[in-house]
């Protein structure tokens, strides 16, 4: 699939950095605008952890992350596009082009050196779909907590679920604890915050969360552990368990925009990258998507940005002048 008509050699329009449902999505729309990209994933889609969405359009059953992921990446390769596996570990900019490094991890298994390959992409536009990564409890036990509903990490997304159930939210944030804690009163009658800093939360934040019968319990940092198999549990720091039908930890996330910030992008204080409303970053050229950009965590909103971003790049390469078919 090679349209353009003056680039040099072995150069693609875009490189996708991501194969969650953002990066996917735009894959999908930018083969359909007949382009040359490549996608290349390291295989940590926040998607794959979902055990099942009820809240993803066109799934009235519900639909498992891996399930989606392998949807898309088949809708995708229906178009002629195959997701290499390997991680960009460094991205530069050179004249009107990208030039990104790719580490791949499969082949250095197979590898008799015991070192792992590295080779070199260069593409006209980048459009990051990185993702962010949560920070979580210290627990082993964590993703089968997951699959099994014990510990949910997104009210936006489950909440719905976890209706009418004992749940406890952990939070290291005031502001944040407050508002999640708020946000899941809405579901039941039976919701703890557990504050996890140091500093103490307001008497107006205790009061609020008072008036709406959410019990809120201070402990310091890094003594809590999550030890229940059927039904999760907390120590506390004065040696105290308790014992909850669901836990939401909601400690805070890291987004993965360290790509787009070597090449001086712009993020907020959160680490978000910042774009305009064609998903366009502060470096021009690179694109951002789904849960790296200052948006709300979620599979539709990534799909949305991606067709944004896709349909701006298919416009910017027109102009540039990358467009004949032959
Ligand atoms: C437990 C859980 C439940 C959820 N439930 C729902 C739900 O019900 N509904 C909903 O809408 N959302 C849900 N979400 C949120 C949803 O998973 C995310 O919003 C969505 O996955 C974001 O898509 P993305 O493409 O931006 O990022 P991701 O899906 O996280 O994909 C990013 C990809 O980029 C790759 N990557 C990162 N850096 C590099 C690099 N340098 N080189 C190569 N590859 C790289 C990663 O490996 C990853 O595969 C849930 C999330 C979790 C954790």
């Amino acid at each position: 699939m090679e349209f353009s008509n003056l680039k040099s050699p072995g150069v693609v329009d875009c490189l996708i950095i991501g194969a969650g449902p953002g990066g996917l999505t735009a894959a999908i729309y930018l083969a359909r605008f007949r382009r040359n990209i490549v996608i290349v994933d390291n295989g940590f889609s926040r998607a794959a952890l979902i055990p099942t969405t009820h809240n993803c359009p066109g799934f009235p059953d519900g639909i498992s992350g891996e399930q989606l992921l392998n949807r898309l990446r088949s809708q995708a390769a229906h178009y002629g596009v195959k997701v290499q596996t390997g991680e960009v570990t460094e991205l530069k900019q050179t004249k009107n082009l990208f030039e990104a490094t790719i580490s791949n991890r499969d082949e250095s298994r197979n590898n008799s050196n015991g070192g792992g390959s590295i080779s070199v992409i260069r593409a006209i536009t980048i459009l990051l779909a990185t993702g962010t990564a949560d920070l979580r409890l210290d627990t082993k036990h964590w993703k089968t907590c997951i699959q099994k509903g014990l510990i949910r990490l997104c009210p936006v997304c489950d909440a719905y679920e976890a209706k009418d159930q004992n749940i406890a939210l952990i939070s290291s944030s005031p502001r944040e604890g407050v508002k999640h804690a708020l946000f899941l009163r809405t579901y039941s009658r039976n919701v703890t915050l557990i504050y996890q800093a140091k500093a103490e939360l307001t008497s107006a934040e205790k009061r609020r969360l008072r008036k709406v019968n959410v019990e809120v319990i201070e402990d310091a940092l890094g003594s809590l552990h999550i030890t229940g198999e059927s039904k999760p549990s907390i120590r506390l720091s004065n040696g105290e368990e308790l014992q909850f039908d669901v836990i939401y930890p909601m400690l805070g996330e890291s987004p993965r925009s360290q790509l787009a910030v070597q090449l001086g992008a712009r993020c907020n204080r959160q680490g978000k990258l910042i774009v305009d409303r064609h998903q366009r970053t502060t470096v021009a050229g690179v694109y951002a998507v789904g849960d790296v950009v200052d948006e709300l965590n979620q599979i539709s909103v990534a799909a949305a940005h991606a067709a944004i971003a896709s349909t701006d790049i298919q416009n910017r390469l027109n102009k540039l002048g990358y467009r004949l078919c032959p």
